[in-house]
C-alpha cells in the first residue's frame, strides 16, 4: 500500500545563541578528540531551574506630558515634605517611598499633581508583579557551581544555558575549583526603586535558596547587579541559621565591609588589563602610548580604562547603552567615572561627558585604535562590525561579544583575539580568593590579591597561546608542554581545549557514579 501523505521534512537543528556559543565546544572537542560520554555530559547543563517572583510595587508618580498635562497646568504646586521619599528613576517615573507625602500641602486632582519642578503626574498605585527568574546550573566536574546573577530586560534561557556553560570553560581555564552556573531576572533594575529591587532579590533568594550554597552553587554579580544586590542574597541565605557566618561564601562580589575580598570590584577589569599586558611584552613592547576604545563602561569596562589610562594607555572612544563619546587627544577615564556614578546621572551613561564629543555608535567601531575591549552584551560584534573595525586587538571583557561568522571574519583579517573566556576570567579567579577568605575567615590586601591574579591570567594565557601557536614553552609562570595536541589552531579554541582537558580529567580520572 502506497503513501499518500506527504512527510514534513524534518528541520535541522534550531540555531540559537545557546548552540552558537556551543559551536566552538564542538569544534574544540573533535580537534582533542573528547571522550563522547564527556561530550553529552557537557552538552546540555546538569539542571535548568525556571521560577517565578511576585512582589508588591510601590505607588508611582508617572509624568504627563502634552496635551494630557494641559488640563492640570493651573493645579496648586505640591510642597513636598520629605523629598526623601521621592525617589526618580532613570525612565522619568519617581518612586513615592514610605510616606513621602504625609504632612505635605497634597493638591490632587483626578489622580494628577504637580510638583515643584512644573512637571505634572500621574499618581499610579502600586500593584503586585511577576518577574520570571532562572538559574542554570550547567556542570560541577571541577566543584560547586558558579557563575553570575544578571537582571535584564533581554534574557532567556537560551542565554543563560550558553553564559552557564561559559562559566565551566572559565573556571577550568582560570583553575579554579568550581564549575559553571548562571541565572538572573527578566527585569530592566533602572525601572524599579531601591526598595522594590530589594524585595525582588529577596524572593528570589528565598526560592533559590534550596539549590545554591556555599559548597553547592555560589552566585556573584553581572549585568545589572553588584555588591548590594549580593549583600542581600547573603541576607536572605543565612539569616536563623545556625552556622550564618560559615554561610558567608554562598555568594562573591560582596563589599570588603561583610567578607567581600579587597580586589574583587576591580578585578575583571585588572584581569583584561593583564593579558593585554601580556600580549604586548611578548612583542617586547608596553601599554605605554597604545590606543584603545572600549564598548560598555560598567564594571569591567571603566575599571579595565582606568588601569589602563594609569599604564599610559589612550582611551579615543566609549559607547555604552544610552550615548558614544569620543577624543582624538585621550579621554580621561577617572573623569569619565565620575560622571557615570554621579547620582544626578540616573543612566549612568557616558553621554553628556563634558571631556569628549558625541559620535555616532556606527562610527565607533571604526575608530582606528591598537585595541578594543568589548565589555557591554554578547552578540555585539557582528560580521558587519568585523569588517569595518580599524584595530590589531580585540580582548573580549563581555561574555560572548563575537558572533561567529564575525570571529571568522576576524581572523581572516588577521585581527588577533583574546577570547572572553580567559580575558574576563579575573572575576571568578578573584571571586575564588573571596571564597577562600571567607572559608578561613582571614582577609587579604589588595596588593596580595593582585599579585595572585596576575600569575593566574598571565600563567593560562601563555599556556593558551602555546596551544594555539602548537609551541611548547616554559617560563617563570608557566609550562605548556602537556596541553599541546599536535596542530595549530585559534586563540579561542586553544582557550576552549584547555578548559577541556582540564575539566575531562576529571571524568576519566574519577569515572562516572551510577
Ligand atoms: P554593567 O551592568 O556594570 O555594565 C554594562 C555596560 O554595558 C553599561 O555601561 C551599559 O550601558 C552597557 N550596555 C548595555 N547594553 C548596551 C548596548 N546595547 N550597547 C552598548 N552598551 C551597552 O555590567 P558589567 O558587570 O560591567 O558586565 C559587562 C560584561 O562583562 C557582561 O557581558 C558580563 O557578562 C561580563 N562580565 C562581567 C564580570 C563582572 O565581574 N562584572 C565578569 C566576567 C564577565
Amino acid at each position: 500500500m502506497s503513501e499518500t501523505y506527504m512527510r514534513v521534512p524534518a528541520t535541522g537543528p534550531k540555531r540559537t545563541v545557546y548552540t552558537d556559543a556551543m559551536e566552538i565546544f564542538h569544534r574544540a572537542a573533535d580537534l582533542i578528540g573528547l571522550n563522547p560520554r564527556v561530550r553529552l555530559e557537557l552538552e546540555e547543563p546538569d539542571y535548568e531551574h525556571i521560577f517565578y517572583v511576585t512582589v508588591k510595587l510601590k505607588d508611582r508618580l508617572v509624568p504627563v506630558t502634552g496635551a494630557d498635562a494641559a488640563p492640570f497646568a493651573d493645579l496648586p504646586v505640591t510642597q513636598v515634605r520629605n523629598p526623601e521619599g521621592l525617589e526618580a528613576l532613570a525612565d522619568g517615573k519617581i518612586i513615592l517611598n514610605g510616606r513621602a507625602l504625609l504632612g505635605s500641602d497634597v493638591a490632587i486632582r483626578r489622580g494628577h499633581l504637580r510638583l515643584p519642578s512644573g512637571g505634572v503626574y500621574q499618581l499610579v498605585p502600586g500593584e503586585a508583579q511577576r518577574f520570571k527568574a532562572y538559574r542554570v546550573q550547567h556542570n560541577q566536574a571541577r566543584g560547586p557551581y558558579k557563575g553570575g546573577i544578571r537582571y535584564h530586560r533581554e534574557v532567556s534561557l537560551d542565554l543563560f544555558k550558553a553564559l552557564a556553560a561559559e562559566m565551566t570553560w572559565k573556571t577550568a581555564i582560570a583553575e579554579v575549583p568550581f564549575g559553571g552556573g548562571k541565572g538572573g531576572i527578566q527585569l530592566d533594575p533602572r525601572q524599579y526603586g531601591r526598595e522594590e529591587l530589594e524585595a525582588i532579590t529577596l524572593r528570589y533568594m528565598y526560592k533559590l535558596k534550596s539549590l545554591v550554597g556555599p559548597n553547592i552553587d555560589i552566585p556573584a554579580p553581572d549585568v545589572g547587579t553588584n555588591g548590594e544586590i549580593m549583600a542581600l542574597m547573603l541576607r536572605q541565605f543565612s539569616d536563623g541559621e545556625r552556622e550564618r557566618h560559615a554561610q558567608r561564601g554562598v555568594v562573591t562580589g560582596k563589599d570588603v565591609r561583610i567578607g567581600g575580598s579587597e580586589g574583587r570590584v576591580k578585578a575583571t577589569g585588572r584581569g583584561v588589563v593583564f593579558c593585554v599586558e601580556d600580549f604586548y611584552a611578548e612583542r617586547g613592547e608596553t601599554l605605554k602610548g597604545k590606543t584603545f576604545i572600549v564598548q560598555g563602561f560598567g564594571n569591567v569596562g571603566s575599571h579595565a580604562a582606568e588601569i589602563l589610562c594609569g599604564m599610559g594607555a589612550k582611551l579615543l572612544a566609549v559607547n555604552d547603552a544610552d550615548g558614544t563619546i569620543f577624543n582624538g587627544d585621550g579621554i580621561d577615564a577617572s573623569a569619565l567615572m565620575a560622571h557615570t556614578t554621579d547620582s544626578k546621572n540616573l543612566k549612568r551613561s557616558v553621554a553628556g561627558f563634558a571631556g569628549a564629543q558625541k559620535i555616532e555608535k556606527a562610527d565607533f567601531w571604526a575608530v582606528p585604535c591598537d585595541f578594543v575591549i568589548p565589555a557591554a552584551l554578547g552578540g555585539e560584534i557582528t560580521s558587519e562590525v568585523a569588517e569595518r573595525m580599524k584595530t590589531k586587538l580585540i580582548a573580549e571583557g563581555a561574555n560572548g561579544p563575537t558572533t561567529p561568522e564575525a570571529d571568522a571574519i576576524l581572523q581572516k583579517r588577521g585581527i588577533e583575539m583574546i577570547p572572553d573566556i580567559i580575558a574576563n576570567a579575573g572575576g571568578v579567579t578573584v571571586s575564588y580568593y573571596e571564597w577562600i577568605q571567607n572559608k578561613r575567615m582571614e582577609s587579604w590586601t589588595e596588593a596580595e590579591v593582585n599579585k595572585k591574579l596576575e600569575f593566574a591570567m598571565k600563567r593560562n594565557y601563555r599556556i593558551i597561546r602555546d596551544i594555539a601557536r602548537n609551541s611548547a614553552r616554559k617560563s617563570e609562570m608557566h609550562d605548556s608542554a602537556r596541553f599541546l595536541i599536535g596542530k595549530e589552531m585559534s586563540t579561542r579554541a586553544a582557550a576552549m581545549v584547555l578548559a577541556l582537558k582540564r575539566i575531562e580529567a576529571h571524568y576519566l580520572l574519577e569515572g562516572f557514579s551510577q
